[in-house]
């Protein structure tokens, strides 16, 4: 199976956009290869040295975690509610605070999150 000798935390990171020499474009997944369609090229995406495809795995967990965070908190203040008997004022609190987070930090946060993206390398590698 493809994919076998990738690391662990490397396996659902961010996809790569491998641009062919003739100029056809895939997104693919670290570990992945792929053989272009048009020219027949094979690009192996294990070319990318781990390291720093990790710095970017990094960056998009260091990104994940805080909405992570966020749902524990409202999950927290439903039992908490439930807890002290008032659980449709703690679906009410959630509910301001999901879509506060939406419509105010989420398109903020998802910005920044590009931004930081973006700073990363892009790397050549060569055709198998
Ligand atoms: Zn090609």
């Amino acid at each position: 199976m493809e994919g076998d000798s990738v690391p662990r935390n490397l396996r659902h990171g961010p996809p790569i956009t491998l641009t062919c020499d003739c100029g056809e474009r895939r997104q693919l997944r670290y570990g992945e290869r792929w053989t272009c369609e048009s020219c027949g090229k094979t690009w192996n995406t294990n070319r990318i040295p781990a390291e720093q495809y990790g710095a970017i795995r990094a960056t998009q967990i260091r990104y994940r975690r805080i909405p992570a965070a966020l749902s524990v908190l409202a999950l927290g203040c439903i039992v908490a509610f439930v807890i002290a008997g008032k659980a449709f004022g703690g679906l009410i609190m959630v509910a301001l605070l999901a879509t506060t987070w939406t419509m105010f930090f989420r398109p903020f946060y998802r910005r920044r999150y590009r931004r930081a993206l973006a700073d990363l390398p892009t790397w050549k590698i060569k055709p198998e």
